[in-house]
């Protein structure tokens, strides 16, 4: 048994821990958890957890269905929730196969299997995310709008704004479950939140999204609130982003970073982010995986309505330009470190450790291809005309899930990096699921047409 095994073992014992659960997260990004009494745990590090792998989206068909879950002690945190004894703690798992091989349907190991390959090539990957998401007073399950638990702004500070209790409960807890937080603020539409993490590993960063949606919902439970990662829960306000500020180290050498470069930015980080825009519409379905991801990054007029609320809808980059897909953001004097590029695409509700695979891949693809950087886009590239656009050569993200999973297909780049397994579950999901969509007849049909017809 290793050290950190046996450091598990003796806080459950000081701590008067009962139930320990196993977390994992399967392929649409839903976490999953099991649980089990302490004096199961020694024998669950050895060879893991037997569960019926079938009965999760995206794991294993019916006649394959045993698969096991294992434990990594590395994660181990007390649920802050269930803090007063006996009390209850959890620790994420990587998922095997009977033979003890890593299960190719785990996304946990899609991530790890191209971090591998970052470490390959002599880089470590960090990720800052700034998480966007609503409280609402409710959550209705029939299709009727929600309401907003507040009707306060951007950075306003009212007394008796929901959001700022929120805010500081939630924040204690992610803190006392060891997951650091940089900024916080109300953010542009009535009932909107952002918390933006510390930057860390992005296996990680991973890990600590998916801990912080269920702290999110937890809190706001307490609050008498509903917490929702829903990219565009309104048709007339901004949608959530999962803005993510990405960077890649050699040890302590940030490699983006070159003084005397324009805006400081190595080769490296130069045909990192060209990676990134020449593959951002293959990689748009699993960063921006639903139905309703489309209505955010197409929210109408964008600026001028303020429904778009800065969400990019153009493949491009810039300095300071809030409406490219990834900016790079203001160098900090005598900060190298500082040095990093924001894609903002990506949505909350995507699956945290799919889509920073896919983003990895094409920022990697990019090193190794030595992709040039195009120019950046230093106009509001939604004031353009189409014409003005084409003629710069920026080209759209796709307009619906439709158009996203038609190029997904195509995409050798994800179906590399996802593997067969996840790729073919995604895209036979992702289907189904704009089917069912495009049969539905929907309030604005009518609305437009009964009146009329
Ligand atoms: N909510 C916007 C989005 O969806 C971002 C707003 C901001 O942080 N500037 O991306
Ligand atoms: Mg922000
Ligand atoms: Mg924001
Ligand atoms: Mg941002």
């Amino acid at each position: 048994m290793d050290k950190q095994q046996e450091f598990v073992l003796r806080t459950l014992e000081e701590r008067d821990i009962r139930f320990v659960r196993l977390w994992f997260t399967d392929v649409l990004g839903f976490l999953k958890s099991v649980a089990v009494a302490p004096a199961e745990l020694e024998q669950a590090f050895d060879e893991g957890i037997g569960f019926d792998g079938s009965a999760i989206e995206g794991f294993a068909r019916v006649y394959e269905s045993d698969m096991i879950a294992k434990p990594d002690p590395g994660t181990f945190q007390i649920l802050p929730w269930r803090a007063e004894a006996p009390g209850t703690a959890r620790m994420f798992c990587d998922i095997l196969m009977p033979d003890g091989s890593p299960s190719y349907a785990d996304p946990r190991y899609v991530l790890k299997r191209i971090l591998a390959k970052t470490s390959d090539l002599g880089f470590t990957f960090y990720t800052h995310p700034e998480i966007e998401f609503f409280l609402l007073k409710d959550k209705p399950m029939d299709g009727r709008r929600p309401v907003p638990a507040d009707s306060s702004g951007y950075f306003d500070h009212t007394p008796q704004n929901v959001g700022m209790d929120f805010r500081r409960q939630a924040i204690t807890m992610l803190e006392s479950m060891g997951i650091s937080v940089e900024f916080s603020h109300h953010e542009g539409a009535p009932g909107q939140q952002e918390i933006d993490l510390r930057y860390a590993d992005a296996l990680s960063t991973a890990d600590n999204i998916m801990t912080f949606r269920l702290v999110m919902k937890q809190v706001a439970l307490e609050q008498g609130v509903q917490a929702t990662f829903m990219p565009k829960p309104f048709s007339e306000y901004p949608g959530s982003g999962m803005h993510t500020h990405l960077s890649l180290f050699e040890g302590d050498r940030n490699a983006f970073h070159e003084s005397g470069a324009e805006y400081r930015l190595s080769k490296v980080g130069r045909s990192f982010i060209a990676g990134l825009l020449r593959h951002a519409a293959e990689v748009s379905a699993v960063t921006n995986q639903w139905v309703n991801s489309y209505k955010r990054i197409w929210g109408g007029s964008q600026r001028t309505a303020g429904a778009g609320g800065e969400a990019p809808s153009y493949i491009c980059w810039g300095h300071n330009n809030r409406s490219a897909l990834i900016r790079v953001p203001m160098y900090k004097p005598g900060k190298t470190g500082s040095t990093r590029v924001e894609v903002r695409s990506l949505d909350s509700g995507a699956n945290p450790y799919l889509a920073y695979a896919v983003l990895l891949a094409a920022g990697l693809k990019g090193i190794e291809q030595g992709y040039e950087l195009p120019a950046g886009a230093d106009d509001d590239v939604w004031a353009l005309t189409d014409a003005e656009r084409r003629a710069m050569g920026i080209e759209p993200l796709p307009q619906n899930l439709g158009e996203a999973i038609t190029l997904m297909e195509r995409s050798e780049l994800v179906a590399e990096t996802l593997g067969e397994h996840v790729f073919d579950f995604f895209l036979r999901n992702k289907k189904s699921e704009w089917e069912e969509y495009r049969s539905e007849v929907t309030a604005f049909e009518l609305r437009k047409n009964l009146p009329v017809l």
